[in-house]
């Protein structure tokens, strides 16, 4: 079967990789010069599993609130006169619900399992390098009510066979040597030995690569306007524009979104309504200089929800998320308000007075599950979009299980994939 990716981010070109294993014949169309230029280009760095928790919980609307006039806040709306935006606010306050919430952890952790394995799978068979950790990922509380509560979701996570254990500040020392600068303020924290760190830019290239010698095309440079629906529940092509500046129609059998937080803008040229909403992270990379009390292991400070990963010779430090639109814009505030949480933990460990600052866009849904499956009343098209605060901890699971629902295959995975 002749398919269309649209974008090169991870999640298309994991699911680019895996048609081509699959014997498709598969072409990556993106506006970008090459792969992982947008979203998947300077993030966290975390494969997080056991972080599979959704931003909609119980507590959400009152956080929301308390850090509403925050310019600091890990969590920040900015409401603007956009449908799109409050319609997504709807639909978040429906998913803070208890019950919604507990079907969305199980969907996360569904989906980051399978990934989990899909890793797994393309380290032992291409070995890209991608300056993967896999030491864990260590979860930081300074606040014993905030660990109690860690407990708890600790718990939830073992059901599912992620073991997230609860340690003492002793215990997380003797894993990550670096924490004892710091062990005054630390109560404990949580631990999930089978995470892992890596640099998904360079994973992403890599794959694009591995893909491009298999056979798979890439068209960058080409900015998508539109998808043509063929008129019998088919779309018939999609409208781009070269880097010539001339429009083109790109034909296929099958047809993949996989725009991150762009799949609802084309989706509408078609009458489909997605609720994706940009949650604009930022992030800051520091050479680091002391690598004694720099951390190996891979860590999220809870509360500030900042998270740091060492790639390479480098710190990456990154976090909040800011419901403004689709601006890029670097607000100062949150940028040094980075630098202050990776300060306070590791004060000998890096150069802080030269970073490098990037911000990008999760694809968010109001639940955190990303939307994978053949799109509703679509013949020809398929999701695979959404994926918000773990794109890149789900980004290979997605594009293996989207590939197998193409090829007519039901994934081995109990998520609730679109149009199954
Ligand atoms: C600060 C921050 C920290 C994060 N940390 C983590 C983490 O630690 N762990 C984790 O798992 N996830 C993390 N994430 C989330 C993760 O990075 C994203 O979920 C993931 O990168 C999304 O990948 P994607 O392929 O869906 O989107 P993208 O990478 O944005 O790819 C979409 C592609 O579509 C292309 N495109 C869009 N519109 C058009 C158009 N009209 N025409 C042509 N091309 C188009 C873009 O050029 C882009 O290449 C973080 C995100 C941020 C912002």
């Amino acid at each position: 079967m002749r398919v269309l990716v649209l974008g090169a981010g991870v999640v298309g070109v994991s699911t680019a990789w895996f048609l081509a294993q699959a014997g498709h014949d598969v072409t990556v169309v993106d506006r970008q010069s090459q792969a992982a230029n947008e979203t998947s280009f300077a993030n966290g760095g975390q494969l997080s599993v056991s972080q599979s928790e959704p931003w909609a919980s119980p507590d959400a609307p009152w956080l929301a609130m308390k850090w509403l006039w925050r310019e600091d806040a890990p969590l920040l709306f900015r409401w603007r006169l956009d449908p799109q935006q409050w319609e997504w606010g709807l639909r978040f306050l429906w998913e803070c619900r208890q019950q919604r919430q507990q079907n969305n952890v199980r969907a996360m952790l569904q989906i980051g399992l399978y990934s989990r394995a899909a890793f797994a799978e393309l380290d032992a068979s291409l070995a890209l390098d991608y300056q993967r950790r896999s030491q864990g990922i260590i979860c930081l509380y300074d606040q014993q009510q905030e660990l109690d509560q860690a407990a708890q979701i600790a718990r939830v996570m073992q059901q599912y066979g992620v073991e997230r254990q609860v340690l003492s500040t002793a215990q997380l020392i003797e894993i990550e040597p670096a924490l004892k600068h710091c062990a005054q303020r630390l109560v404990g924290g949580t631990y999930c030995a089978t995470d892992a760190s890596g640099n998904v830019r360079l994973f992403t290239r890599a794959l694009a690569e591995q893909a491009r010698q298999q056979g798979v095309a890439f068209l960058f440079g080409h900015r998508i306007n539109a998808l043509e629906a063929g008129g019998d529940g088919r779309i018939s092509a999609v409208s781009v524009t070269n880097a010539e500046g001339h429009y083109q129609a790109l034909h296929a059998d099958a047809y993949v979104l996989a725009l991150g937080s762009f799949s609802p803008l084309i989706a509408a040229t078609v009458g489909m309504r997605l609720p994706i909403y940009p949650a604009k992270g930022y992030s800051a990379t520091v050479n680091i200089t002391r690598p004694d009390a720099a951390p190996e292991v891979s860590m999220t400070d809870e509360a500030a929800k900042v998270v740091f990963s060492r790639l390479g010779d480098q710190l990456r430090i990154a976090g909040t998320a800011e419901f403004s639109g689709y601006s890029h814009h670097l607000n100062p505030i949150r940028c040094q308000a980075l630098l202050q949480v990776a300060r306070a933990w590791f004060p000998e460990a890096a150069d802080y007075d030269h970073p490098q600052f990037w911000s990008g866009l999760r694809p968010s849904t109001p639940s955190n599950v990303p939307f994978i499956g053949r799109a509703k009343g679509w013949h020809n098209l398929f999701l695979n979009t959404g994926h918000g605060t773990l794109g890149w901890t789900q980004g290979p699971g997605s594009g293996k299980a989207l590939a197998e629902i193409i090829s007519g295959h039901r994934p081995a995975c109990d998520f609730p994939f679109t149009g199954l």
